[in-house]
Protein backbone atom coordinates (compact mmCIF):
# COMPACT_ATOMS: atom_id res chain seq x y z
CA UNK A 1 0.00 0.00 0.00
CA UNK A 2 1.86 3.33 -1.27
CA UNK A 3 0.74 6.74 -2.40
CA UNK A 4 2.66 8.59 -5.17
CA UNK A 5 2.51 11.43 -6.27
CA UNK A 6 4.17 12.25 -9.77
CA UNK A 7 4.67 16.09 -10.73
CA UNK A 8 4.99 16.89 -14.61
CA UNK A 9 3.08 14.97 -17.15
CA UNK A 10 5.53 15.46 -20.08
CA UNK A 11 7.21 12.62 -21.87
CA UNK A 12 9.09 11.19 -18.92
CA UNK A 13 5.88 11.67 -17.13
CA UNK A 14 3.12 10.07 -19.05
CA UNK A 15 5.74 6.80 -19.23
CA UNK A 16 6.37 6.87 -15.67
CA UNK A 17 2.77 7.16 -15.16
CA UNK A 18 1.93 4.31 -17.82
CA UNK A 19 4.70 2.11 -15.17
CA UNK A 20 2.91 3.28 -12.12
CA UNK A 21 -0.51 1.77 -12.95
CA UNK A 22 1.21 -1.06 -14.66
CA UNK A 23 2.36 -1.68 -10.70
CA UNK A 24 -0.68 -1.02 -9.25
CA UNK A 25 -0.51 -3.62 -6.89
CA UNK A 26 2.28 -1.36 -4.90
CA UNK A 27 1.54 2.04 -6.26
CA UNK A 28 -2.35 1.68 -4.82
CA UNK A 29 -2.94 5.19 -5.00
CA UNK A 30 -1.43 7.19 -7.58
CA UNK A 31 -2.19 11.37 -8.11
CA UNK A 32 -0.71 13.00 -11.38
CA UNK A 33 0.10 16.94 -10.91
CA UNK A 34 1.29 19.24 -12.96
CA UNK A 35 1.02 22.90 -14.28
CA UNK A 36 -1.49 21.81 -17.36
CA UNK A 37 -4.31 19.69 -15.59
CA UNK A 38 -6.09 18.79 -19.06
CA UNK A 39 -2.47 16.59 -19.84
CA UNK A 40 -3.42 14.71 -16.58
CA UNK A 41 -6.90 14.22 -16.40
CA UNK A 42 -6.18 12.84 -20.43
CA UNK A 43 -3.85 10.59 -19.36
CA UNK A 44 -5.57 9.31 -16.27
CA UNK A 45 -8.60 8.70 -18.91
CA UNK A 46 -6.06 6.44 -20.46
CA UNK A 47 -4.56 4.83 -17.49
CA UNK A 48 -8.67 3.66 -16.69
CA UNK A 49 -9.35 2.63 -20.14
CA UNK A 50 -6.06 0.39 -20.70
CA UNK A 51 -5.29 -1.22 -17.01
CA UNK A 52 -8.89 -0.21 -15.41
CA UNK A 53 -6.55 2.21 -12.88
CA UNK A 54 -8.20 5.35 -11.49
CA UNK A 55 -5.29 8.30 -10.47
CA UNK A 56 -6.45 11.32 -9.26
CA UNK A 57 -5.23 14.52 -10.76
CA UNK A 58 -4.41 18.11 -9.74
CA UNK A 59 -3.01 21.45 -11.43
CA UNK A 60 0.22 22.67 -9.47
CA UNK A 61 2.94 25.27 -9.79
CA UNK A 62 5.77 23.24 -8.94
CA UNK A 63 7.90 26.82 -8.51
CA UNK A 64 5.30 27.94 -6.20
CA UNK A 65 6.81 25.64 -2.62
CA UNK A 66 3.49 26.85 -0.67
CA UNK A 67 1.05 25.61 -3.45
CA UNK A 68 3.33 21.60 -3.32
CA UNK A 69 3.09 21.58 0.22
CA UNK A 70 -0.55 22.37 0.31
CA UNK A 71 -1.15 19.41 -2.52
CA UNK A 72 1.14 17.38 -0.44
CA UNK A 73 -0.44 17.64 2.73
CA UNK A 74 -3.68 17.04 1.17
CA UNK A 75 -2.75 14.05 -0.75
CA UNK A 76 -0.58 12.26 2.14
CA UNK A 77 1.88 10.90 -0.72
CA UNK A 78 4.86 8.43 0.52
CA UNK A 79 6.80 9.43 -2.03
CA UNK A 80 6.77 12.39 -4.47
CA UNK A 81 8.40 11.56 -8.18
CA UNK A 82 9.46 14.31 -9.95
CA UNK A 83 9.18 14.75 -13.42
CA UNK A 84 8.82 18.20 -14.07
CA UNK A 85 12.37 20.46 -15.02
CA UNK A 86 15.38 20.32 -12.77
CA UNK A 87 14.13 24.24 -12.12
CA UNK A 88 11.79 23.07 -9.77
CA UNK A 89 13.98 20.47 -8.22
CA UNK A 90 14.78 22.83 -4.97
CA UNK A 91 11.28 23.99 -4.73
CA UNK A 92 9.88 20.39 -4.60
CA UNK A 93 12.44 18.88 -2.38
CA UNK A 94 11.89 22.19 0.28
CA UNK A 95 8.46 21.14 -0.10
CA UNK A 96 8.65 17.74 0.61
CA UNK A 97 10.82 18.62 3.66
CA UNK A 98 7.78 20.88 5.03
CA UNK A 99 4.86 17.97 4.23
CA UNK A 100 6.83 15.08 5.40
CA UNK A 101 7.34 13.11 1.89
CA UNK A 102 10.44 11.38 0.15
CA UNK A 103 11.44 12.17 -2.65
CA UNK A 104 12.81 11.28 -6.23
CA UNK A 105 14.00 12.78 -9.62
CA UNK A 106 15.71 12.16 -12.60
CA UNK A 107 17.56 15.05 -13.40
CA UNK A 108 19.79 17.41 -10.93
CA UNK A 109 19.02 21.08 -10.12
CA UNK A 110 19.93 23.86 -12.55
CA UNK A 111 18.92 27.62 -12.55
CA UNK A 112 16.56 29.40 -14.77
CA UNK A 113 19.55 31.52 -15.30
CA UNK A 114 22.60 29.87 -15.75
CA UNK A 115 23.13 26.95 -17.87
CA UNK A 116 24.60 24.64 -15.29
CA UNK A 117 23.73 21.81 -13.44
CA UNK A 118 25.57 20.52 -10.55
CA UNK A 119 25.10 18.38 -7.47
CA UNK A 120 25.93 20.76 -4.47
CA UNK A 121 22.27 22.45 -4.55
CA UNK A 122 20.75 19.02 -3.45
CA UNK A 123 23.66 17.64 -1.93
CA UNK A 124 23.09 20.67 0.46
CA UNK A 125 19.93 18.86 1.93
CA UNK A 126 21.37 15.74 2.97
CA UNK A 127 21.02 16.81 6.77
CA UNK A 128 17.84 17.66 6.98
CA UNK A 129 16.57 14.58 5.35
CA UNK A 130 18.93 13.04 7.03
CA UNK A 131 17.02 14.69 10.43
CA UNK A 132 13.34 14.71 9.03
CA UNK A 133 13.58 10.87 8.41
CA UNK A 134 13.30 10.82 4.57
CA UNK A 135 14.75 9.28 1.75
CA UNK A 136 15.56 11.80 -0.85
CA UNK A 137 16.88 9.79 -4.43
CA UNK A 138 18.71 11.82 -7.39
CA UNK A 139 19.19 11.11 -10.52
CA UNK A 140 17.23 7.82 -11.21
CA UNK A 141 15.98 7.99 -14.85
CA UNK A 142 18.26 6.30 -17.42
CA UNK A 143 21.47 8.33 -17.63
CA UNK A 144 21.67 9.52 -14.73
CA UNK A 145 19.92 6.73 -13.19
CA UNK A 146 20.64 3.01 -15.08
CA UNK A 147 23.94 3.88 -15.76
CA UNK A 148 25.11 4.47 -12.22
CA UNK A 149 23.50 1.70 -11.36
CA UNK A 150 24.85 -0.65 -13.95
CA UNK A 151 28.73 1.04 -12.75
CA UNK A 152 27.29 -0.01 -8.80
CA UNK A 153 26.10 -3.15 -9.91
CA UNK A 154 29.62 -3.62 -11.77
CA UNK A 155 31.76 -2.82 -9.03
CA UNK A 156 29.62 -5.06 -7.23
CA UNK A 157 29.60 -8.33 -9.27
CA UNK A 158 32.68 -7.97 -11.43
CA UNK A 159 35.41 -5.64 -10.20
CA UNK A 160 37.60 -5.46 -7.34
CA UNK A 161 38.35 -2.14 -8.63
CA UNK A 162 36.83 0.19 -11.54
CA UNK A 163 39.85 1.87 -13.46
CA UNK A 164 38.25 3.52 -16.62
CA UNK A 165 34.17 4.02 -16.73
CA UNK A 166 32.89 5.22 -20.36
CA UNK A 167 29.37 5.40 -20.55
CA UNK A 168 27.90 5.52 -24.39
CA UNK A 169 24.67 7.14 -24.91
CA UNK A 170 23.33 6.25 -28.97
CA UNK A 171 19.94 7.05 -30.05
CA UNK A 172 19.77 5.73 -33.34
CA UNK A 173 16.13 6.26 -34.22
CA UNK A 174 14.47 8.94 -36.86
CA UNK A 175 11.61 10.63 -36.51
CA UNK A 176 11.94 11.85 -39.71
CA UNK A 177 11.79 15.31 -38.35
CA UNK A 178 14.33 18.19 -40.11
CA UNK A 179 14.94 18.17 -36.52
CA UNK A 180 13.56 18.15 -33.01
CA UNK A 181 14.99 16.83 -29.54
CA UNK A 182 13.83 14.08 -27.91
CA UNK A 183 13.00 15.67 -24.34
CA UNK A 184 12.13 18.99 -22.82
CA UNK A 185 13.90 21.26 -26.09
CA UNK A 186 14.78 24.02 -23.48
CA UNK A 187 16.56 21.50 -21.03
CA UNK A 188 18.22 19.53 -23.98
CA UNK A 189 19.61 22.39 -25.84
CA UNK A 190 21.52 23.72 -22.66
CA UNK A 191 23.20 20.74 -21.93
CA UNK A 192 24.16 19.96 -25.50
CA UNK A 193 25.51 23.33 -25.96
CA UNK A 194 27.94 23.70 -22.80
CA UNK A 195 31.27 22.71 -22.35
CA UNK A 196 32.71 19.36 -22.11
CA UNK A 197 33.45 18.06 -19.29
CA UNK A 198 35.67 14.61 -18.34
CA UNK A 199 37.33 13.25 -15.27
CA UNK A 200 41.13 12.04 -15.10
CA UNK A 201 43.44 11.54 -12.52
CA UNK A 202 41.32 13.23 -9.89
CA UNK A 203 41.26 16.36 -12.06
CA UNK A 204 37.98 17.36 -14.25
CA UNK A 205 38.98 18.32 -17.96
CA UNK A 206 37.35 20.98 -19.66
CA UNK A 207 36.87 20.53 -23.53
CA UNK A 208 34.83 23.01 -25.92
CA UNK A 209 31.64 22.15 -26.73
CA UNK A 210 31.56 18.42 -28.69
CA UNK A 211 35.30 19.16 -29.23
CA UNK A 212 36.02 15.67 -29.07
CA UNK A 213 34.47 12.20 -30.77
CA UNK A 214 35.24 9.63 -32.03
CA UNK A 215 32.71 6.72 -33.63
CA UNK A 216 31.93 3.61 -31.40
CA UNK A 217 30.28 1.11 -32.61
CA UNK A 218 26.93 0.15 -30.98
CA UNK A 219 24.86 -3.41 -30.18
CA UNK A 220 22.78 -3.98 -33.30
CA UNK A 221 23.02 -0.78 -34.94
CA UNK A 222 27.07 -0.42 -35.77
CA UNK A 223 29.45 2.53 -35.42
CA UNK A 224 28.17 5.87 -34.74
CA UNK A 225 30.03 9.55 -34.43
CA UNK A 226 30.01 9.66 -30.41
CA UNK A 227 30.86 13.36 -28.47
CA UNK A 228 32.27 13.65 -25.41
CA UNK A 229 29.85 15.67 -22.99
CA UNK A 230 29.74 16.67 -19.55
CA UNK A 231 27.32 14.44 -17.71
CA UNK A 232 25.95 14.96 -14.20
CA UNK A 233 26.46 11.55 -13.17
CA UNK A 234 30.31 11.47 -13.15
CA UNK A 235 30.38 13.71 -10.39
CA UNK A 236 28.80 11.57 -8.13
CA UNK A 237 30.28 8.37 -9.92
CA UNK A 238 33.88 9.58 -9.35
CA UNK A 239 33.13 10.22 -5.43
CA UNK A 240 31.45 6.90 -4.89
CA UNK A 241 34.00 4.99 -6.94
CA UNK A 242 37.33 6.43 -6.03
CA UNK A 243 39.53 3.85 -7.85
CA UNK A 244 38.01 5.26 -11.49
CA UNK A 245 41.15 6.90 -12.85
CA UNK A 246 39.26 8.61 -15.73
CA UNK A 247 35.26 8.75 -16.52
CA UNK A 248 33.70 10.04 -19.40
CA UNK A 249 30.10 10.08 -21.13
CA UNK A 250 29.76 9.87 -24.94
CA UNK A 251 26.11 10.76 -27.20
CA UNK A 252 26.14 10.13 -30.26
CA UNK A 253 24.71 12.87 -33.03
CA UNK A 254 23.66 12.98 -36.43
CA UNK A 255 25.24 15.39 -38.28
CA UNK A 256 22.07 17.07 -39.75
CA UNK A 257 21.22 17.65 -36.48
CA UNK A 258 24.60 19.63 -35.65
CA UNK A 259 24.15 21.77 -38.44
CA UNK A 260 20.45 22.87 -37.61
CA UNK A 261 22.18 23.21 -33.77
CA UNK A 262 24.99 25.65 -35.28
CA UNK A 263 22.55 27.52 -36.85
CA UNK A 264 20.39 27.94 -34.00
CA UNK A 265 23.10 28.76 -31.77
CA UNK A 266 24.79 31.35 -34.38
CA UNK A 267 21.39 33.14 -34.92
CA UNK A 268 20.89 33.17 -31.23
CA UNK A 269 18.58 31.24 -30.35
CA UNK A 270 19.77 29.36 -27.85
CA UNK A 271 20.18 32.22 -25.91
CA UNK A 272 18.82 32.33 -22.38
CA UNK A 273 18.98 36.00 -21.22
CA UNK A 274 16.00 38.39 -21.74
CA UNK A 275 15.57 39.78 -25.30
CA UNK A 276 13.16 42.83 -25.62
CA UNK A 277 10.25 42.16 -28.65
CA UNK A 278 7.62 43.66 -30.04
CA UNK A 279 4.60 41.71 -29.67
CA UNK A 280 1.17 42.43 -31.44
CA UNK A 281 -1.89 43.25 -29.40
CA UNK A 282 -4.04 40.34 -29.38
CA UNK A 283 -6.82 43.44 -29.65
CA UNK A 284 -5.93 43.07 -33.44
CA UNK A 285 -5.17 47.05 -33.51
CA UNK A 286 -1.87 45.98 -35.28
CA UNK A 287 -0.34 48.15 -32.14
CA UNK A 288 2.46 46.03 -30.09
CA UNK A 289 3.49 46.31 -26.71
CA UNK A 290 7.05 45.96 -25.68
CA UNK A 291 7.83 42.53 -23.43
CA UNK A 292 10.66 40.79 -22.51
CA UNK A 293 10.77 36.52 -23.96
CA UNK A 294 13.89 34.23 -23.60
CA UNK A 295 15.17 33.25 -27.10
CA UNK A 296 15.38 29.53 -26.15
CA UNK A 297 11.63 29.62 -24.43
CA UNK A 298 10.48 31.18 -27.62
CA UNK A 299 12.16 28.17 -29.91
CA UNK A 300 10.71 25.43 -27.54
CA UNK A 301 7.51 26.91 -28.07
CA UNK A 302 8.11 26.26 -32.54
CA UNK A 303 10.01 23.25 -32.19
CA UNK A 304 8.07 19.56 -32.88
CA UNK A 305 6.93 18.70 -29.35
CA UNK A 306 8.96 15.33 -27.97
CA UNK A 307 5.59 13.57 -27.42
CA UNK A 308 4.43 13.71 -30.81
CA UNK A 309 7.21 12.17 -32.06
CA UNK A 310 6.64 8.88 -31.03
CA UNK A 311 4.25 7.78 -34.15
CA UNK A 312 6.89 7.59 -36.93
CA UNK A 313 10.05 7.20 -34.61
CA UNK A 314 12.05 4.08 -36.01
CA UNK A 315 14.89 2.98 -34.51
CA UNK A 316 16.24 2.24 -31.62
CA UNK A 317 18.18 3.45 -28.68
CA UNK A 318 21.51 1.67 -27.05
CA UNK A 319 23.03 3.34 -23.44
CA UNK A 320 25.71 1.23 -21.52
CA UNK A 321 28.51 1.50 -19.42
CA UNK A 322 32.04 0.28 -20.84
CA UNK A 323 33.97 -0.27 -17.88
CA UNK A 324 37.87 -1.35 -17.09
CA UNK A 325 39.63 -2.35 -14.25
CA UNK A 326 40.72 -5.17 -12.41
CA UNK A 327 39.57 -8.46 -10.77
CA UNK A 328 41.79 -11.54 -8.62
CA UNK A 329 44.49 -8.98 -9.88
CA UNK A 330 43.75 -9.20 -13.93
CA UNK A 331 42.57 -6.91 -16.17
CA UNK A 332 39.10 -7.06 -17.17
CA UNK A 333 36.98 -5.14 -19.43
CA UNK A 334 32.86 -5.34 -19.09
CA UNK A 335 30.03 -3.89 -21.42
CA UNK A 336 26.77 -3.36 -19.70
CA UNK A 337 23.96 -2.02 -22.00
CA UNK A 338 20.37 -1.92 -22.91
CA UNK A 339 18.87 -1.14 -26.44
CA UNK A 340 15.40 0.31 -26.52
CA UNK A 341 12.74 0.35 -29.57
CA UNK A 342 11.41 3.72 -30.26
CA UNK A 343 8.36 1.48 -31.81
CA UNK A 344 7.80 -0.85 -29.05
CA UNK A 345 8.01 2.07 -26.59
CA UNK A 346 5.59 4.04 -28.19
CA UNK A 347 2.81 0.87 -28.89
CA UNK A 348 3.07 0.36 -24.88
CA UNK A 349 2.86 4.08 -23.94
CA UNK A 350 2.63 6.42 -26.70
CA UNK A 351 5.83 7.98 -25.98
CA UNK A 352 9.41 7.23 -28.04
CA UNK A 353 12.00 5.60 -26.63
CA UNK A 354 13.81 8.99 -24.50
CA UNK A 355 11.58 9.06 -22.90
CA UNK A 356 10.42 5.42 -21.77
CA UNK A 357 14.49 4.69 -21.17
CA UNK A 358 13.97 7.78 -18.47
CA UNK A 359 10.01 6.83 -17.39
CA UNK A 360 10.79 3.22 -16.86
CA UNK A 361 13.77 3.82 -14.18
CA UNK A 362 12.00 6.31 -12.41
CA UNK A 363 9.11 4.46 -11.52
CA UNK A 364 11.32 1.60 -10.93
CA UNK A 365 13.28 3.47 -8.26
CA UNK A 366 9.84 4.40 -6.66
CA UNK A 367 8.97 0.76 -6.17
CA UNK A 368 12.28 0.28 -4.26
CA UNK A 369 11.38 2.69 -2.20
CA UNK A 370 7.86 1.83 -1.80
CA UNK A 371 9.18 -1.97 -0.61
CA UNK A 372 11.58 -0.58 1.87
CA UNK A 373 14.79 -1.42 -0.04
CA UNK A 374 16.02 2.23 -0.85
CA UNK A 375 14.59 3.51 1.91
CA UNK A 376 17.11 5.39 4.07
CA UNK A 377 17.05 9.39 5.59
CA UNK A 378 19.42 11.63 4.00
CA UNK A 379 19.69 12.29 0.18
CA UNK A 380 21.45 9.67 -2.26
CA UNK A 381 22.43 8.97 -5.89
CA UNK A 382 21.10 5.93 -7.18
CA UNK A 383 24.58 3.93 -7.00
CA UNK A 384 24.65 4.12 -2.94
CA UNK A 385 21.87 2.00 -3.21
CA UNK A 386 22.18 -2.22 -3.92
CA UNK A 387 21.42 -2.43 -7.37
CA UNK A 388 20.51 -6.13 -7.50
CA UNK A 389 16.90 -5.44 -6.91
CA UNK A 390 16.47 -2.43 -9.58
CA UNK A 391 18.77 -4.51 -12.55
CA UNK A 392 15.81 -7.09 -11.72
CA UNK A 393 13.31 -5.01 -12.35
CA UNK A 394 15.07 -3.53 -15.11
CA UNK A 395 14.67 -6.92 -17.22
CA UNK A 396 11.03 -7.70 -15.48
CA UNK A 397 9.91 -3.40 -16.62
CA UNK A 398 10.68 -3.31 -20.25
CA UNK A 399 14.89 -2.20 -20.25
CA UNK A 400 16.19 -5.69 -20.02
CA UNK A 401 20.09 -5.46 -20.27
CA UNK A 402 22.80 -7.55 -21.51
CA UNK A 403 26.03 -8.18 -20.47
CA UNK A 404 29.86 -8.60 -22.43
CA UNK A 405 32.86 -9.54 -20.95
CA UNK A 406 37.00 -8.87 -22.24
CA UNK A 407 35.52 -7.47 -25.15
CA UNK A 408 37.53 -4.60 -27.11
CA UNK A 409 35.64 -1.30 -25.65
CA UNK A 410 37.40 0.72 -28.33
CA UNK A 411 37.72 3.34 -26.11
P1 LIG B 1 8.46 17.76 -20.79
O1 LIG B 1 8.74 19.18 -21.12
O2 LIG B 1 7.84 16.87 -21.81
O3 LIG B 1 7.54 17.68 -19.49
C1 LIG B 1 7.74 18.48 -18.37
C2 LIG B 1 6.46 18.47 -17.57
O4 LIG B 1 6.67 19.28 -16.41
C3 LIG B 1 5.27 19.06 -18.31
O5 LIG B 1 4.12 18.31 -17.97
C4 LIG B 1 5.19 20.47 -17.75
O6 LIG B 1 3.91 21.04 -17.74
C5 LIG B 1 5.61 20.23 -16.32
N1 LIG B 1 6.07 21.46 -15.72
C6 LIG B 1 7.00 22.33 -16.18
N2 LIG B 1 7.12 23.37 -15.35
C7 LIG B 1 6.24 23.15 -14.34
C8 LIG B 1 5.87 23.87 -13.19
N3 LIG B 1 6.44 25.04 -12.88
N4 LIG B 1 4.91 23.36 -12.39
C9 LIG B 1 4.31 22.19 -12.67
N5 LIG B 1 4.61 21.45 -13.75
C10 LIG B 1 5.56 21.94 -14.58
O7 LIG B 1 9.85 17.16 -20.29
P2 LIG B 1 10.30 15.62 -20.32
O8 LIG B 1 9.17 14.77 -19.88
O9 LIG B 1 10.98 15.36 -21.59
O10 LIG B 1 11.42 15.62 -19.17
C11 LIG B 1 11.06 15.58 -17.79
C12 LIG B 1 12.31 15.53 -16.93
O11 LIG B 1 13.06 14.37 -17.23
C13 LIG B 1 13.26 16.71 -17.12
O12 LIG B 1 13.71 17.13 -15.86
C14 LIG B 1 14.41 16.12 -17.91
O13 LIG B 1 15.62 16.79 -17.66
C15 LIG B 1 14.43 14.72 -17.34
N6 LIG B 1 15.10 13.73 -18.21
C16 LIG B 1 15.99 12.87 -17.63
C17 LIG B 1 16.63 11.92 -18.39
C18 LIG B 1 17.49 10.90 -17.75
O14 LIG B 1 17.84 9.90 -18.38
N7 LIG B 1 17.87 11.01 -16.49
C19 LIG B 1 16.44 11.84 -19.86
C20 LIG B 1 15.41 12.73 -20.36
C21 LIG B 1 14.79 13.66 -19.55
P3 LIG B 1 3.23 21.64 -19.07
O15 LIG B 1 2.63 20.45 -19.73
O16 LIG B 1 2.24 22.63 -18.59
O17 LIG B 1 4.34 22.26 -19.88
Amino acid sequence: MSRVLQIGCGGVGTVAAHKLAQNADIFTDIMIASRTKSKCDALAKVLKDKYGVSVVTASVDADDTAALVALMKSFKPDIVVNLALPYQDLTIMDACLEAGCSYLDTANYEPKDEAHFEYSWQWAYRERFEKAGLTAILGCGFDPGVSAIYTAYAAKHHFDEIHYLDIVDCNAGNHHKAFATNFNPEINIREITQKGLYYKDGKWIETEPLEIHQPITYPNIGPRESYLMHHEELESLVINFPTIKQGRFWMTFGQQYLTYLDVIQNIGMSRIDKIEYDAPLADGSGKTARVKIVPLQFLKAVLPNPQDLGENYDGETSIGCRIRGIKDGKERTYYVYNNCSHQAAYQETGMQGVSYTTGVPAMIGAMMFCKGIWKRPGVWNVEEFDPDPFMEQLNVQGLPWHEQFDCDLEL
